[in-house]
């Protein structure tokens, strides 16, 4: 059996290395290794596939993140209300701009902010909302948009682990995530579900005037060539990078069934196991399954990560600290926020190896390990 690996980057690198040396080795020929013409067509490219007027690429999706909340022009000891039960560049952006982060509960069955508990949490204070459509599952942004028109507020989505899922309305019509909201942001770290081989991000919006100022933020906050009208950063999206992109994004499609497939596969594995809670699926959006995450009741969470590893399987606890309880926002009251339903989660979820290349063989050996200890 080939070695089993949370993500298996070089296995999925071997089935395309001929197009993505030969546009690197283009690039390389070119020498325009910033803004090369690969990043404005990766940026065309995506938007094409998003169905979204504009894509602006960027260094990483934590800077895709501060270059929105920068762009609205949210002001120090403004209210953005998120989730707690996310990865870190969520919430710290936030703290970085001075704004103040409000922890919102998830739901325990989407992993995904819970739109009851944003409108509770909503002062004369809150300015925005970011959702994460967390482990590749779309929060419910019908609901969310609705709460954010009636309040007034602007909406991020941040993208990073849901990039190619869509969102289907009440109407029946359907929508990329991330080109729901005022603004989506994403990261192409090489885990993600459209990765390249370094850091990578990008921000869309169907806004103009919008569009406009994340490009300058991007760009030192300049009008043109050394006119700096806003206070911005340096953040661009590397031509080699954007060279892997475009070859890779015409099999994000593929990947993504891929990691359907194998979801499937450990679906029926665990199915109806007393101990076991597998993803659920939402209706309302196709989950692309950036992590296959499981809720352990009644299972030794950290005893089975430990006998997984014993076995050579990895797994992961995607987030072992939330938010609310991380240092770094003791400063702004992270810990004042009693979230039940996040706490309960963290104890309990467990993800395992979840990629593009996961074959029959190892699928079934990782979840007779996994039965193996649940039964015990
Ligand atoms: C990966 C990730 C980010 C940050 O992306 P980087 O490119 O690593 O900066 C932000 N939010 C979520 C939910 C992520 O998973």
């Amino acid at each position: 059996m080939h070695p089993i690996q949370m993500v298996d980057l070089k296995k999925q690198y071997a089935k395309i290395k001929g197009e993505v040396d030969s546009s690197l080795h283009d690039v390389l020929d070119s020498a325009a290794f910033i803004n090369g013409k690969p990043v404005s067509d990766f940026a065309d490219n995506l938007s094409k596939y998003l169905g979204i007027k504009h894509v602006i690429p960027c260094a990483n999706g934590t800077d895709a993140l501060q270059i929105a909340m920068m762009a609205l022009g949210l002001q120090p000891g403004d209210e953005v209300i998120t989730p707690s039960f996310t990865y870190v560049a969520t919430t710290e952006v936030i703290a970085l701009l001075r704004l103040q982060p409000v922890f919102v509960e998830v739901d325990p069955k989407t992993f995904c902010i819970e739109a009851s508990a944003i409108e509770k949490a909503i002062t004369p204070k809150t300015r925005a909302i970011v959702p994460v459509h967390l482990y590749g599952q779309s929060a419910d942004m019908e609901a969310i948009q609705a709460i954010a028109k009636k309040h007034n507020l602007f909406v991020i989505e941040d993208n990073a682990q849901a990039i190619g899922s869509d969102f289907r309305f009440s109407d029946g019509s359907l929508k990329k995530t991330g080109t729901i909201g005022d603004i989506g942001t994403t990261s192409f770290f090489p885990s993600k579900n459209l990765g390249c081989y370094g850091d990578g991000g990008a921000i869309f919006t169907d806004d103009d005037s919008l569009a406009n100022r994340l490009r300058m933020i991007a760009n030192h906050g300049q009008s043109k060539r050394y006119y700096h009208d806003l206070v911005g950063c340096n953040s661009r999206l590397d031509t080699l990078q954007a060279a892997v992109l475009n070859v890779k994004l015409k099999s994000l499609d593929a990947y993504i069934d891929a990691r359907r497939k194998a979801a499937d596969f450990y679906d029926s594995a665990f199915a109806n196991h007393s101990k076991i809670s597998t993803p659920f699926r939402a209706s309302y959006s196709k989950h692309v399954f950036h992590q296959y995450t499981l809720i352990l009741e009644g299972i030794d969470r950290d005893g089975l990560n430990k006998f997984l590893a014993d076995n050579d399987i990895p797994s992961m606890i995607y987030y072992p600290v939330p938010a609310h309880r991380q240092q770094m926002f003791a400063e702004f009251g992270g810990s004042k926020f009693e979230l039940k339903k996040t706490d309960w989660l963290t104890e309990r979820v467990i993800s395992l190896p979840m990629h593009t290349e996961l074959d029959q063989d190892q699928l079934s050996y990782i979840s007779s390990k996994v039965l193996e200890f649940a039964n015990k």
